[in-house]
């Protein structure tokens, strides 16, 4: 009898966890199972701000998919995905084309710029292991540039604009208030001439998070020598900075380095493949289905679920994409096997911890409030809590954080 053909899209957090579920679930009898994925690495995208930011290196926040997956079990192909027809059940790869009896799509999140003139060309984004290389590189190079640069152009070179005050803004403004003073030492240069400006188009900080935790995330990060311009909306990128507006003024900022962290949206392939999305999400049904194609699961980003109580889209979060990935598997499970009962998902909230660069934070965890070194510690260990899911203790040695203070 030929075995059903499980075809998982992307080792993000919703994808690994998906492939090595299936691993310890079914024989090899049972299914044949592929991952396919850009990299020969999955990466902990919650991560990438302390690697933009060089806080961190990036070979920690990368996990080699052979030190995770049993070859036995799930066959690795490292490879781009290019075009999903699902009604010729093949996904089309940029060096082959596979076919499957079930598809599972864990492609992650992009950045959306809503169109913003400029954006594109000239704002960077930590969207991946290479796009945050890329912002540390870049920040290192216009800090070695300060001093053979003539006088009047030098002040932009130190000048660092994040675009977005949501966690990504603030957990990445929170590493450049620790790296900045590193490389002022390390460039020779005084630390009051570098400006860090986050700019937020709501009237706050995080908007909608608890606002006494906004007070001393705001308090904190000011000490760390962060500018805050909020209800202030940035309106273009150019070469030589942004342009922002707050009501009717209109204001020119200088800067060699933009990052934009003000908005992301699901994969556009799932919305290439002609399903119906919102900004590449799409509402699943309740086994994570997309409608009308029990053969396609969707986890991470590309997902889209409701939360009844508030009537509002649950936040793209690494948290539910792993307990989506743990969702998706027992279903897979059920159905190759043809016996047992699909699991309705329902996110099981743990709280939300935001870091304010390696050693504070601040966060909700089992309905308390934290702030400082708790939060931190917190955070530190449901990040550990996470490595030794995806490859046990010795996973947690390799690469966890046990920087506690
Ligand atoms: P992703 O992590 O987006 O990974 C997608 C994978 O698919 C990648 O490996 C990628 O290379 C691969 N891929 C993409 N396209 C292709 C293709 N065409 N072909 C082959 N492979 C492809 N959430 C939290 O819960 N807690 C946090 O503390 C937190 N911190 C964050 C910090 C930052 C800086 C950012 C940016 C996000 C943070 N998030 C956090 C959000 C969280 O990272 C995302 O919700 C999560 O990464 C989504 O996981 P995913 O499974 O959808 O896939
Ligand atoms: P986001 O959409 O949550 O926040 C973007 C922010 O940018 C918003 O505050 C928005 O008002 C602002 N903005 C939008 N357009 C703007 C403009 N033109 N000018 C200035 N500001 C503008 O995006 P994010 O912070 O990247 O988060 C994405 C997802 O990842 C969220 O679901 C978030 O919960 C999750 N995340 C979680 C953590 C954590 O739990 N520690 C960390 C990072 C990201």
């Amino acid at each position: 009898m030929n075995k059903p053909k499980i075809l998982i899209l992307g080792a993000g957090y919703g994808g690994i966890i998906t492939a090595t579920r299936l691993q310890k679930t079914l024989s090899a009898n049972e299914a044949e199972i592929t991952l396919v994925n850009k990299n020969s690495y999955h990466y902990q995208t919650t991560w990438l701000h302390e690697n933009a930011a060089g806080t961190l290196h990036h070979d920690r926040t990368r996990i080699q998919i052979k030190d995770v997956i049993n070859p036995n079990k799930v066959n690795f192909i490292q490879d781009t995905v290019v075009e999903i027809k699902h009604e010729e059940k093949k996904v089309v790869l940029e060096h082959g084309e596979l076919e499957y009896d079930y598809l599972v799509l864990g492609l992650g999140f992009e950045s959306e710029t809503f169109g913003i003139k400029g954006l594109k060309e000239h704002a960077f984004s930590i969207a991946s292991i290479n796009q945050a290389r890329e912002i540390k590189e870049h920040i290192e190079y216009t800090f070695s540039k300060y001093h053979t640069t003539p006088a009047d152009k030098r002040d932009e070179l130190l000048t660092i604009i994040v675009g977005g005050a949501g966690f990504t803004g603030i957990e990445f403004v929170g590493e450049l208030g620790n790296r900045v003073p590193e490389l002022c030492k390390e460039f020779d240069i005084d630390r009051e001439k570098v400006r860090i400006i986050c700019v937020e188009a709501a009237p706050m900080v995080l908007p909608g998070f608890d606002p006494e935790l906004v007070e001393y995330a705001v308090s904190a990060l000011e000490k760390k020598g962060v500018e805050f311009k909020i209800g202030t909306a940035i309106k273009e990128c150019t070469e030589e900075g942004i342009v922002v507006a707050k009501g009717d003024d209109v204001e020119e900022i200088k800067a060699a380095t933009v990052v934009w962290a003000a908005g992301v949206r699901g994969s556009a392939l799932v919305e290439e493949a002609g399903f119906e999305t919102m900004r590449g999400r799409l509402k699943v049904t309740e086994h994570m289905r997309v409608p009308g194609h029990d053969n396609v699961f969707i986890v991470g980003d590309s997902a889209l679920i409701i939360n009844e109580e508030i009537n509002r889209p649950y936040p793209p979060t690494a948290q539910i994409a792993i307990q989506q990935g743990f969702n998706v598997a027992h279903n897979l499970a059920v159905l190759v096997r043809g016996k047992g009962e699909l699991q309705e998902f329902k996110p099981d909230l743990k709280g939300v911890l935001c870091s304010l660069g390696h050693d504070d934070a601040i966060g909700v965890a089992f309905d308390k409030k934290l702030t400082g070194w708790s939060a931190s510690f917190m955070k530190k260990m449901s990040d550990n809590r996470y490595l030794f899911i995806l490859g046990g203790l010795g996973l947690v040695l390799k690469k966890g954080k046990f920087n506690i203070f």
